[in-house]
């Protein structure tokens, strides 16, 4: 059977209209996921007074956002993001909307790996609450040596909805934790600020803690203004072509990284501490050492030194072992030496790091 050119015609115009409908109703559907800048009537406007009329001194910064309606804005601009990716410094621009894995192999729902109460090794009376740590699934590097590779890098985990992340949000609230950390969640960021609105509204009031590589986008990070309370930023291969070998196709992580810490130190300013002693706002670091010195840390800590200070907590991990591919790498296929640890420990004393704890050999 032929087709005469004008129903073909007529086909196509039908076809491009369900198309947009479609479109139409997803996005009309995601927006109504985010809670309206000042409801009028019903339960939302009921949570818009109760939350937003007596806010009180200790809540978090983004209860501020949330009222003023600046948290659902960005929310909005970056769920708009996700039809042409650019929310990493891998800017694949492929169409999550429409279900697509990208470069780092999300597409449009969010996977968790992992979600639990983290208590501290050395506990102390009274207790210390535990922190939340809820590690996500696909990162945008692929790190050979990667000691989470599973969800890193094979997308174990489970999708979660937003109400349903809304509501574990609200759990781990309830059973006492006194942060959230939010580990490697780059490409789930709409998701994540859309679960954080809908928790918000039912009570949510835990600060975020924010735990990266450093290969961020820059533009995005400053979405997050008012929203994060403590970057925890995990410091990898600090020459380019180190990174380029074992992390990827990224040869600009140095670079990206000191832009990322540049924007992570505007909005956080000097660090402050809780009179524990736990860092309340500002940047924690961490470096693990990696063998025959392949990481270049003391790269790291003079760049540190230089743009951002030496009095921010730093932690020195000596307990690398080869994971995931790393046994293919000979300059990393073994566990570190103590003397390498204990050079870089040196290097930090040397560089006038006061706040470095050390882990390991
Ligand atoms: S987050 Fe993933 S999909 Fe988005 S730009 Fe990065 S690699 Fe691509």
């Amino acid at each position: 059977m032929f087709l005469t050119r004008r129903t073909f015609v007529k086909y196509v115009v039908a076809l491009i209209g369900k198309f947009v409908t479609v479109l139409c109703g997803v996005t009309a559907c995601r927006r109504s996921r985010l809670s309206p800048r000042q409801p009028s009537s019903g339960k939302a406007a009921r949570s818009y007074r109760r939350i937003c009329t007596r806010e009180e001194a200790n809540d978090p910064a983004y209860i501020h956002l949330w009222c003023n309606g600046e948290l659902q804005a960005r929310t909005q601009y970056l769920w708009d993001q996700l039809s042409a990716c650019r929310l990493c410094p891998n800017r694949c621009a492929t169409n999550r909307h429409i279900g697509r894995k990208g470069r780092c192999k999300a597409d449009h729902e969010m996977v968790i790996h992992t979600m639990y109460p983290v208590y501290a090794a050395h506990q102390t009376w009274p207790a210390q609450p535990p922190s939340a740590l809820i590690t996500f699934s696909n990162c945008p590097l692929s790190c050979v040596f990667c000691k989470n590779w599973d969800a890193s890098q094979k997308s174990v985990g489970k999708i979660y909805g937003l109400t349903e992340s809304a509501i574990a949000l609200l759990h781990l609230q309830n059973i006492g934790c006194s942060s959230v950390r939010l580990n490697m969640p780059t490409p789930y960021l709409p998701h994540i600020l859309s679960a954080l609105s809908i928790a918000i509204e039912n009570g949510f009031r835990l600060p975020l803690h924010y735990r990266t590589s450093g290969y961020e986008n820059a533009e995005v990070l400053s979405l997050l203004a008012g929203i994060v309370d403590v970057y925890q930023c995990n410091l990898l291969i600090a020459d380019s072509a180190g990174a380029q070998e074992l992390m990827g196709p990224c040869p600009q992580y140095p670079a990206v990284l000191h832009r990322a810490l540049m924007e992570m130190h505007r909005q956080t300013g000097p660090s402050l501490f809780t009179p524990a002693g736990k860092l309340r706002r500002g940047i924690s670091f961490e470096h693990t050492v990696l063998p025959q010195n392949t990481a270049r840390g003391e790269l790291h800590l003079k760049w540190l030194r230089k743009h951002i200070g030496t009095n921010m907590p730093l932690r020195l991990n000596g307990t690398y072992q080869p994971a995931y591919q790393a046994i293919n790498h000979p300059a990393i296929a073994r566990r570190v030496h103590s003397h390498e640890l204990s050079r870089l420990v040196q290097t930090a004393k040397q560089l006038g790091f006061s706040n470095v704890s050390v882990d390991g050999t």
